[in-house]
């Protein structure tokens, strides 16, 4: 059967996010099966399905490096608030939530966290699950890997875990705690099941420990083992203000335990790094350990902001994430992008520089690509995956702002969802809905969930 051709056509403007910052006006795309095979002027349509982009710009997918969707349930959450808790009485209070989610509610809350991002033009995104309470059965990621399918986002899927008890000094309920063997049997079966290697794969598996301070150093360091046996790349919470219980504990700071254990390279990526100094950026980019800048949680939680010249300087792989519902309330990293972008223009009078808004949107993209290791997204060229979004330039709100595209997204932002998303060569949202799915009929049965699973349980869901 011969592929599906779909050529984009008349586009204002295509904001590739190469090496040479290339952008083409009134340029087509076209996109045959999952792969963009030509960009440029009046391309040939041969047959092809035409999409009128008159007025539309055309962006390569925003890729998320850092998430917890299974906190979509617990956001908005004014009783515990973590702008204003101190993070462990944070962490505490909102366990005790954690630690009751059902098999539904986690996999409803997935299907949200990923509906959001949908509609602000992510097409690859990394969930980090370390929610595995015993209740909730051995499905989680099985579970989250349909609802991906079937809203067809690329998803890279973390297989979390932590197995340091509350006796031993973690933060982490019974209900929660797995050992090294559990964890790592079932990210075998995962891999086994869905990890797809080949170009344009949709799904992958991550090795993902929740983070040093909540697991045993062999938990640690039997991951790497594994991952590189079977050749996955492996994630982690690192340099988000842990270091100081790590001195305590292990007397080393934490990015010096994780390369003691080989927990480093190219095959490896931190969330958060705020924490780590410029020597240490230097050793994360010579061993090409790539990291995922959550801003929202930076700003809430009230710590440094990171100093992206500074990791450019020393070329790490630098991403963005949203990270976890609990921590940001929202799952629009259309929104990380302006945050980030506002908080580094914040420093710049103490720094004395910041970097441009179209770097920004680079570290969503092309950054994001490179962080988790895909050579065919993240760049909108011929060869790469025709994974993209489109926005509306005509809108009444955006007079004043379209004549530099690259920079406007971060600078300006996008008040609304976009006008399209495309997946691997597939429309998967467009003109506000979702390709395939009754969403309505969804909704329904998420706020069911929501209703039954979470909110009945808990008294904090203050609804005055
Ligand atoms: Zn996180």
């Amino acid at each position: 059967m011969p592929k599906q051709a779909l050529l984009i056509r008349g586009a204002q403007a295509i904001v590739t996010c190469d090496e040479q910052d290339t952008v083409h006006c009134d340029a087509d795309v076209l996109v045959v099966g999952a792969e963009i095979q030509a960009i440029g002027k009046n391309l040939p349509s041969d047959g092809a399905q035409i999409i009128d982009a008159a007025g539309k710009v055309v962006y390569p997918g925003l890729i998320n490096t850092h998430h917890h969707f299974f906190q979509s349930f617990v956001r908005n959450l004014v009783a515990i608030d973590y702008p204003s808790m101190h993070v462990l009485d944070w962490v505490e209070s909102i366990y005790q939530i954690f630690r009751f989610l059902t098999s539904d509610a986690i996999y409803y809350a997935s299907y949200v966290a990923m509906t959001d991002l949908l509609k602000h033009g992510c097409t690859c995104a990394f969930d980090h699950q370390y929610c595995f309470p015993r209740a909730a059965g051995g499905q989680i990621v099985d579970r989250q890997m349909d609802a991906a399918k079937s809203l067809g986002i690329r998803f890279h899927a973390g297989r979390g875990a932590n197995t340091l008890p509350r006796t031993e000094g973690s933060s982490i309920p019974d209900e929660m705690l797995e050992s090294t063997e559990e964890f790592l049997r079932d990210c075998e079966r995962l891999v086994a099941a869905y990890h797809q290697t080949q170009k344009f794969g949709m799904q992958r598996v991550v090795i993902a420990p929740c983070q040093p301070i909540n697991c045993y150093r062999e938990t640690f360091a039997e991951t790497v083992s594994l991952a590189r046996s079977l050749g996955v790349s492996m994630h982690t919470h690192l340099g988000e203000g842990e270091n100081e219980g790590m001195l305590a504990r292990w007397g080393m700071r934490t990015l010096d335990w994780c390369e003691e254990l080989g927990f480093a390279g190219s095959d490896v990526w931190y969330a958060h790094g705020w924490e780590l100094d410029s020597g240490e950026y230097q050793r994360m980019g010579r061993d090409g350990t790539g990291l995922s800048h959550c801003p929202a949680p930076a700003v809430l939680g009230g710590f440094d902001i990171i100093d992206v010249q500074e990791l450019d300087k020393h070329k790490v792989n630098i991403s963005l994430g949203c990270d976890g519902s609990a921590t940001n309330d929202s799952s629009n990293l259309l929104d990380s992008l302006r945050l980030a972008y506002l908080m580094q223009a914040q420093s710049a009078k103490r720094r004395g520089s910041y970097p441009t808004p179209y770097r920004m949107l680079k570290m969503a993209t092309a950054g994001g690509a490179a962080v988790l290791g895909r050579e065919d997204l993240g760049i909108l060229t011929p060869g790469r995956a025709a994974d993209l979004f489109m926005i509306d330039a005509t809108k009444l709100e955006l007079v004043g702002a379209m004549h530099d595209p690259k920079s406007v997204l971060a600078k300006t932002g996008l008040t609304e969802t976009v006008w399209l998303t495309m997946v691997n060569g597939r429309v998967v949202f467009h003109k506000g809905e979702l390709t395939g799915v009754d969403e309505e009929a969804v909704r329904a049965r998420a706020l069911e969930v929501f209703e039954k699973d979470v909110v009945s349980r808990h008294d904090v869901f203050n609804r005055s």
